[in-house]
């Protein structure tokens, strides 16, 4: 009886994870009831037995669907924020920002549409509410193997609410922060890296957007660019490195004052997304922005008008899933 209520116990614990394994445990914990066997019984362990291959087939199809060759980017619409969620060719797992607090179930619902238990790598682009307010909720809900956050020493910091939300519940987690900066890579794999551009690691800015981690994708021969909130005087810094493109996440909302003209012609993108909510009171995106992307020929997807926006990467170009 202890075993039964044992294996039940570990059910319940791994049904918020891992479905396969906790049903193995709510059958385990049905076969070994200590009952005599009646023709009831055999027929509630018979379709135990049953719902339990069907699961475990489900899980089987979705893993090898889910292993072909394929990087998938999601832009989810968190309204006005960012947070975009890639999942590599590998099934390796980065979510970049976590939107407002208030958007927290809409990042958790995408992820779990994805069948994602572990997120590999969480990054926090930058300190400010419509970037992490969401990441407590998303730290509790997840197992979260690594968490990454700008280099921004420089930076003389304010009370900030939001980060100190989100420090106690990577310690509640017991997960340690990685900072990181220019020249880091954060993460890989067969065929794929995330490299930081921005900031530099003795960067000095007066806004704090500017410290908004710059991460470029790489998968074959297909590029993302991640900006953040980051501004021309960040930008303007990086324009030495390979900034090339095939899709721009557009900084700060599309805000006047990110995506210059010069950034935009080095990273030379054929997708231009802009992450922001309808009627915002900024006015967001800004005109001359829209004007700038649609000048160079870019296709604008926008998640006020599309909601979540997928793109996938084969390696050798890139697909708007619509
Ligand atoms: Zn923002």
């Amino acid at each position: 009886m202890l075993l039964t209520i044992g294996l039940a116990a570990a059910g319940i614990y791994f049904s918020a994870s891992n479905t396969v394994a906790a049903l193995i445990c709510f059958f385990a914990a049905v076969w070994l009831l200590p009952l005599k066997l009646t023709r009831y019984i055999l027929t509630v362990k018979s379709i135990a037995a049953i719902l339990l291959f069907l699961l475990i087939a489900k899980e089987q199809i979705y893993h090898q669907s889910s292993d072909n060759g394929l990087m998938t980017v999601t832009f989810i619409d968190v309204g006005q924020g960012d947070s975009t969620l890639i999942q590599f060719p590998d099934g390796k797992t980065m979510l970049i920002d976590a939107g407002t607090a208030d958007y927290s179930a809409s990042v958790a619902n995408t992820l779990k549409d994805n069948h994602i238990h572990t997120i590999d790598y969480l990054v926090g682009t930058h300190p400010h509410a419509d970037h992490i307010g969401g990441m407590p909720a998303i730290i509790s809900a997840f197992t979260v193997k690594t968490y990454i956050q700008p280099e921004m020493s420089g930076f003389i910091q304010e009370n900030n609410y939001f980060a100190d939300r989100l420090t106690a519940a990577l310690k509640q987690a017991g997960i340690q922060a990685f900072t990181a900066s220019y020249g880091d890579q954060i993460a890989s794999g067969d065929g794929w890296t995330a490299e930081v551009l921005s900031p530099r690691k003795n960067a000095v800015f007066e806004d704090l957007n500017d410290y908004s981690l710059i991460i470029k994708v790489t998968y074959g021969k297909t590029a993302f660019m991640f900006t953040g909130d980051a501004g021309y005087n960040a930008e303007l810094e990086i324009m030495d490195e390979d900034l090339s493109c095939d899709v721009l996440k557009v900084g700060h909302h599309g805000s006047f004052g990110s995506t210059c003209t010069a950034f935009l012609a080095q990273t030379d993108p054929s997708i231009g997304v802009i992450s922001v909510g309808k009627n915002n009171e900024n006015n967001l995106p800004n005109d001359y922005v829209l004007q700038r992307l649609t000048e160079e020929g870019i296709r604008i997807l926008r998640t006020d008008e599309s909601g979540t926006i997928v793109i996938q990467s084969d390696g050798n170009e890139v697909k708007v899933i619509e």
